[in-house]
């Protein structure tokens, strides 16, 4: 690996008071680049490893130091496109963060498992979003194949590691009961899974796939109904799994 100082990445943008990805206020860091092409994606412009901006671990820590104080209360996220698709940055980035003493997430979709256990050392928590269970389904939303990321969910359960499950809800397109309820014993079988989130559709991002030039599929997907939400989390809490809508 290179030098800590020499160690550079690209990154999508930072956000300096995230709320929503992870415990407590986050300095949330997006990084350049995923092997999936979620239909759903709020970040199309992730896609390409070559685009977004260069910055090197120690640019970064700089910026996340002058943000310390709050971060006591939460922590450093790092988030994508697909942040083990540079494993040496995120790494050492992790590793910076905690001895620092800053809590430190990642938010991943575990496809890219083989590069990634050094870097997992350095994650307080693993947010993985599993986006749906059928193997059919998952390929539809995601392009991709299903069984890396359920790899990668049995390796965290067998180091340990504390995991909050992401489960993103899209009529139509995720909530077939037998996908969640797929998806909701899969979990029961991980004892290192401290909840799951379900996050409900939005299309916030569709205006990026436009700019893009990139087709978007689900214009007349609507969001899920709360009753839907609240049938999607009776799923998982009837098994003993803690669940609550993002
Ligand atoms: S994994 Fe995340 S960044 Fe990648 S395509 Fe899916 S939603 Fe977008």
């Amino acid at each position: 690996m290179p030098t800590s100082t020499s160690i550079s990445g690209r990154i999508h943008s930072v956000e300096t008071c995230g709320t929503v990805d992870g415990p407590g206020i986050r300095f949330v860091v997006f990084m350049q680049g995923c092997p999936l092409r979620c239909l759903y994606c709020h970040n199309p412009d992730c896609r390409q490893l070559d685009a977004g901006k260069p910055v090197t671990v120690d640019e970064l820590m700089q910026e996340i130091q002058s943000y310390k104080s709050y971060l006591r209360k939460g922590g450093v996220t790092v988030s994508g496109g697909e942040p083990l698709m540079q494993p040496d940055f995120v790494e050492e980035l992790l590793r910076r963060c905690q001895q620092e003493g800053i809590h430190t997430a990642l938010d991943t979709s575990g496809y890219v498992l083989a590069t990634s256990k050094s870097v997992l050392k350095y994650a307080d928590l693993v947010l993985l979003d599993i986006k749906s269970f059928d193997p059919q389904i998952y390929t539809n939303v995601t392009s991709v194949s299903i069984v890396p990321t359920l790899n990668f969910a049995r390796y965290l359960n067998e180091i340990h590691k504390p995991t909050w499950i992401r489960f993103v809800l899209v009529p139509g397109l995720t909530d077939a009961p037998h996908n969640i309820e797929g998806l909701a014993d899969f979990v029961a079988t991980l004892s290192n899974v401290e909840k799951v989130e379900v996050l409900p559709f939005h299309k916030m991002g569709e205006y990026k796939w436009e700019q893009l030039g990139y087709p978007y599929q689900l214009q007349e997907t609507q969001p899920p109904t709360s009753e839907l939400i609240e049938q999607t989390l009776n799923i998982f809490s009837s098994r003993g799994i803690p669940a609550l809508a993002g």
